[in-house]
């Protein structure tokens, strides 16, 4: 217990629950990091961790995240998040499903999960037999809820455009140079986004076929996935991994502008610092990436429509633009900023 007080990524989290299900082998944690301003929301990864030290940290640190991200784009829920370890088969059986549901449902709504890595539509569907308190469901047309990469898609390509204005003084991405790393759900999405308003594309992905079939749809460029932080672009936007903003890589970077999708894309908080003394705009991820935790908070709570999922992720570029303002007042760098406003948003500034 002690060693939880002491660890690195402890935040005062309000509730670190450890789940053990001997019958289906379920070995999970529901970390909860802050219900500040509500029931605390988080999506569930599904992942193989060789150490076990590793989930825990995952799930310290991806709530805390979720607290600033729900805070940030104005969602009534505070921040929390799941964490099933995988066996090292990674087998996800319909047992393992059962026993994570009936975990979170024995919480009582102080936690309601959604879709991470490693977690479909299906498999919540298959958690939602077993507790109430799960989002990300399908949805009915016209209505809230569903895959939330697109909506997280469009968070993006909007606050790319606001960057894109701020910085090169363009109210559209014609003509705009955008390499994109990572072409999955949400660089996809956005790629698509991007060239209907005549961006120009350069495209990577580890998956070199997915790639190659999204630039064919498109007419965009391929390059290696090794090679796409260092291409000469106007904007550089990460969608895949996290930590990849590093003392290694922003030296490297070729464009005056950073603004993807993938979470955690600082390796260090001093790499903050590091784009500003580059000239380089960043747009702090959990802010740009909200789309889809807008669409799950909207569905669960409030059976939105779409058309009001769309409302409040059109809210991201003016949220943005605040804290750029606020950057080039203070000094500070964006992603400080960030996280001071949220910090203020759970009463934790
Ligand atoms: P995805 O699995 O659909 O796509 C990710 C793609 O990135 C895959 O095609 C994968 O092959 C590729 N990839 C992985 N490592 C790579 C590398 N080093 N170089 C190039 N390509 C690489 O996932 P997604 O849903 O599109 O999510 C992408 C990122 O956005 C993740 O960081 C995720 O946490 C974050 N995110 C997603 C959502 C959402 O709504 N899906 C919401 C918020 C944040």
């Amino acid at each position: 217990m002690i060693s939880l007080w002491d660890h690195p990524d402890f935040d005062d989290h309000e509730i670190v629950h450890f789940v053990t299900d001997a019958a289906s082998g379920l070995h999970a944690i529901i970390a909860i990091h802050s219900t500040h301003r509500g029931p605390a929301a988080g999506g569930v990864r599904f992942w193989h961790y060789p150490q076990r030290e590793a989930a825990l940290t995952d799930a310290l640190r991806l709530s805390r995240g979720m607290s600033y991200k729900n805070a940030m784009a104005d969602l009534p829920v505070g921040g929390g998040k799941g964490v099933i370890l995988a066996p090292p088969d990674r087998s996800k059986t319909p047992a393992m499903l059962a026993a994570f549901g009936r975990a979170i449902e024995g919480l009582g709504g102080a936690y309601v999960t959604a879709e991470d890595v490693g977690i479909t539509v299906a498999d919540l569907v298959a958690v939602s037999q077993h507790t109430r308190y799960v989002s990300g469901l399908p949805a009915d047309a016209g209505e809230a809820g569903g895959d939330p990469g697109p909506h997280t898609a469009y968070g993006v390509f909007l606050g790319v455009k606001a960057a894109v204005r701020r910085v090169l003084g363009k109210d559209s991405l014609e003509g705009i140079h955008i390499a994109i790393q990572g072409a999955g759900s949400v660089g996809g999405g956005f790629a698509r986004l991007a060239a209907a308003e005549g961006a120009r594309l350069t495209l990577a992905d580890l998956d070199g076929g997915r790639a190659a079939g999204l630039a064919a749809e498109l007419g965009a460029a391929v390059v290696d996935a090794a090679d796409v932080m260092t291409v000469e672009a106007d904007v550089f936007s990460p969608c895949a991994l996290g930590a990849i903003l590093s003392e290694t890589t922003i030296p490297a970077l070729r464009t005056p502008i950073i603004a993807g999708g993938a979470n955690n894309q600082l390796a260090r908080p001093e790499d903050g610092d590091r784009m500003v003394e580059r000239g380089i705009l960043y747009a702090p991820d959990y802010v740009i990436n909200a789309g889809g935790i807008i669409n799950v908070v909207l569905e669960h709570f409030h059976q939105a429509s779409a058309d009001e999922v769309r409302r409040r992720v059109e809210a991201i570029p003016y949220r943005l633009e605040g804290i750029w303002t606020e950057s080039e007042r203070s000094g500070r760098n964006p992603a400080d900023v960030a996280d001071a406003m949220a910090r203020g948003l759970i009463g934790r500034g």
